[in-house]
């Protein structure tokens, strides 16, 4: 298995360090599952489109950097991406809210498994608390009791709902009794992404106007692809680092600074 990426460097180039938690609350972990392994495939495959000797003829480059080299050189900078769609990628991710696993599954062109609210119990669920409520004390005490009244009525709720109906197994009584479950639960989930697809949601997803927390998320998924396939990953980064801002400029491009286009 790859190593865990855990930089949170968006979080801390804002100035924000997780406050002192309790053990409920948890921050993002984005680990590298799997990754295709080689760029062999967007090779081949770009390689194929101007060839007239087939596949036979195609030889792979003498090292992974070459191919990549060749990948942004030659095909990269005219703007065809589709030969990212045969790289893949799939991350475990943990730690993040519901809040932000909701935005994450709202781009359809990736493949999802979420941990289930109706097979796993949640009287004790773990949560995020995010940094405007971890820096202030008042919200961070406020936040903190109501997460655990709601584990508390949580388990309430599934008391009052097993005694009125003793033949629901814990599925059934757990699908309603997590109707009052907060957005700021922790859930885990796998994501398998294409290069391509990959590329254009760090477009969005990178941006100063994207939420912290999947903004965070993306960091982490930034750094991992970067270390694991550098050149053809080295230009993720949001639409102002490729020239291309609709948002009135935010002066987040200078923290990008490879991402100027492939
Ligand atoms: C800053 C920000 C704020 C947002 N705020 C909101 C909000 O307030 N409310 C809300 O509901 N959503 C919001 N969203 C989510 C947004 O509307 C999109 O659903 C999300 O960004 C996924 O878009 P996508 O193009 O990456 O992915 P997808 O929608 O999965 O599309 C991927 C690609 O396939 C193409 N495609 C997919 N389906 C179709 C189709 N049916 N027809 C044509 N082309 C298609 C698209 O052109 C796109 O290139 C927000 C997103 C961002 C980044």
């Amino acid at each position: 298995m790859a190593k865990p990426g855990r930089c949170l460097s968006h979080i801390k180039s804002e100035g924000y360090t997780m406050s002192a938690t309790n053990s409920r609350e948890v921050a993002t972990t984005v680990q590298l599952l799997h990754w295709t392994g080689t760029l062999l495939p967007a090779y081949s495959a770009a390689r194929i489109c101007y060839s007239k000797v087939g596949f036979d003829g195609i030889k792979p480059l003498e090292s992974e950097a070459a191919m990549g080299e060749w990948l942004r050189d030659r095909v990269l900078k005219r703007g065809h991406w589709g030969i990212l769609e045969h790289i893949h990628f799939t991350f475990g991710v943990s730690g993040i809210s519901r809040a932000c696993s909701h935005q994450l599954v709202r781009h359809r062109i990736a493949s999802y498994a979420q941990q289930s609210q109706r097979y796993v119990d949640k009287a004790d669920f773990k949560y995020i608390t995010p940094p405007s409520v971890a820096e202030n004390p008042e919200a961070l005490q406020f936040y903190r009791e109501l997460m655990d009244e709601l584990g508390e009525k949580y388990e309430k709720l599934q008391g009052i709902l097993r005694t009125a109906n003793p033949e629901a197994n814990n599925e059934k009584i757990n699908e309603d009794a997590r109707f009052i479950i907060p957005n700021a639960c922790e859930t885990q989930i796998v994501v398998t992404i294409n290069g391509r697809q990959l590329t254009e949601i760090s477009c969005k997803r990178l941006c100063s106007r994207a939420q912290w927390e999947i903004r965070a998320m993306f960091e982490q998924i930034r750094t991992i692809t970067q270390a694991t396939v550098p050149v053809v990953f080295d230009n993720l980064g949001p639409d102002c680092a490729w020239g291309k801002c609709k948002e009135g400029g935010c002066g987040r491009a200078a923290m990008y600074p490879k991402a100027k286009g492939w």
